[in-house]
């Protein structure tokens, strides 16, 4: 299957490998700072009360993104609505869960879509104690925002679905329910770009997992120059890695239905699933050079089709 998956995206991006030598394609990837950080501030607020799957804080966190996406002129994925709702029991519990999809067409192949995908939910209130859940994930799902913002003055050439999925944090439902239910053609999804905890680093590593299946999203992952900001790693993929990330989180759907995937995301921190992964401990030159990075990746991988 590996062989089948590599010869895939191989065929896909129709590329040779020399070509990422240097950095021929990109200019400098322009989106506001400090709208990233606004968004990121707002969404691990203690308005949204965790934004725990069903609640009346995760129904705000959805009103948000349905308003933004609004705003920045992206399509709905079905007919009139950016909603797709599932239901599921989980403990003897009965959720309504939302995953909320934007759409842009590609410019040269519309009918090609690449996912990018954040959760939006988070743990909610336990004990009386928020868990705002900045990091995880209120920065991947702000990153949303800013890939929308820089595809207004680099439209992409194929198609884009941000994809805000619901229920991660309770077994990675709102991705499966996708997966299962995609709405566009399965088969044409070529490709699921995953952002969950971007925000920090003490050590400015962002880590990037899926390339062990494919020596093309490896290349161009490798042709990312080091600006010292921010140390791009592969690493956490089965490899020589104890730790493994495949399974992780929402690009785990993905991956098991054998749709080539990158996930962005950092390593675990003292906050981690605590009440104290609040806005406050976000790295905002870091968090801002983590988004910067996974659009030039996007970048690079859109425009070396043709
Ligand atoms: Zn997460």
């Amino acid at each position: 299957m590996k062989t089948y998956l590599h010869l895939l995206v191989l065929l896909w991006f129709g590329i040779t490998l020399n070509g990422y030598g240097q950095d021929q394609v990109l200019q400098e990837v322009q989106f506001s700072k400090s709208e990233l950080l606004k968004h990121c501030q707002s969404l691990s607020s203690d308005g949204f009360q965790g934004r725990h799957t069903g609640t009346k804080g995760a129904l705000k966190a959805r009103k948000y993104i349905i308003n933004q996406f609004h705003r920045q002129g992206l399509a709905p994925i079905k007919k009139d609505t950016y909603t797709q709702l599932f239901y599921f029991s989980e403990r003897g519990v009965h959720y309504e869960g939302a995953n909320v999809l934007g759409l842009i067409k590609g410019k040269t192949h519309p009918d090609h879509y690449v996912v990018i995908s954040a959760h939006y939910d988070h743990l909610g209130v336990k004990d009386g104690q928020i868990y705002n859940g900045a990091d995880d994930n209120a920065s991947g799902l702000s990153a949303l925002f800013s890939f929308a913002e820089y595809f207004k003055n680099n439209p992409p050439n194929n198609s884009v679905v941000l994809a805000a999925f619901d229920a991660e944090e309770l077994g990675l439902r709102g991705s499966k329910y996708f997966v299962m239910n995609p709405i566009i053609t399965f088969a044409k999804i070529k490709l699921n770009i995953n952002l969950d905890m971007i925000g920090r680093s003490d050590k400015r590593e962002l880590y990037v997992v899926g390339t062990r299946e494919s020596e093309v999203l490896r290349q161009v992952v490798l042709s990312i120059k080091d600006t010292g900001k921010l140390h791009l790693k592969i690493g956490h993929d089965g490899g020589n890695w104890k730790d493994d990330w495949t399974l992780s989180s929402d690009h785990a759907s993905f991956y098991k239905f054998h749709v080539p995937f990158l996930y962005f995301g950092v390593e675990d921190h003292a906050d981690y699933h605590e009440p104290s992964d609040i806005y406050e401990n976000i790295q905002p030159d870091f968090y801002y050079e983590a988004v910067k990075t996974v659009i030039k990746v996007f970048s690079k991988l859109d425009s070396s089709q043709f």
